[in-house]
């Protein structure tokens, strides 16, 4: 194979390579929590554990500024439709990282109330199970999710989150 055959595809994957590296190491998270979650979600970025060290120290209170949303807590049928505004408002690419037995599928609070699995509500990329996941456990979720997103191909993102819509969204 020749050196014209290579290129392209060594252009590519370098790109795509460097990209992925600036977005695992600019993650912001979205600031707000909705359960006892939420108390370990805060340990993490205080002093102790530190998520400045990735990157992701500020938790942003504007969605817009944010692109990681951690589901830290039960969500209940009240608060979905807020929930989901937040996720349609952050910028793209973005993930999400539902943190807890409860945000993942209801936990014990089997009922009508709450909602069954956060993943009825906005497209989920790692799950986090306990109850309360420790620092530690929200730290490997979160490195895990950084190798994820090294392997997404560029544009993979916004293909998924199109073809998302395109399920929700009733036709015109
Ligand atoms: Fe609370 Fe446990 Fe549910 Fe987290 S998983 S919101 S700690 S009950």
């Amino acid at each position: 194979m020749g050196l014209e055959e290579n290129l392209p595809g060594i252009l590519l994957v370098s790109v795509e390579k460097l990209v992925n590296v600036v977005r695992r190491s600019s993650m912001w998270p979205a600031q707000f929590g909705l359960a006892c979650c939420a108390i370990e979600m805060m340990t993490t970025g205080a002093a102790r554990y530190d998520t400045g060290r990735w990157g992701m120290e500020v938790f942003r209170a504007s969605p817009r500024q944010a692109d990681l949303m951690i589901v830290a807590g039960r969500v209940s049928q009240k608060m979905a439709p807020v929930l989901r505004r937040i996720y349609d408002q952050m910028a793209d690419p973005k993930w999400v990282l539902s943190m807890g037995v409860c945000a993942s599928s209801g936990g014990m609070f089997n009922n009508y109330a709450i909602v069954q699995g956060v993943d009825h509500v906005v497209p989920v990329d790692m799950y986090l199970p306990g109850c309360p996941p420790r620092p530690e456990m929200l730290l490997d979720a979160i490195l895990k999710l950084h190798e994820k997103i090294m392997h997404e191909p560029l544009g993979e993102k916004r293909r998924l989150e199109l073809a998302e819509k395109a399920l929700t969204e009733p036709a015109p």
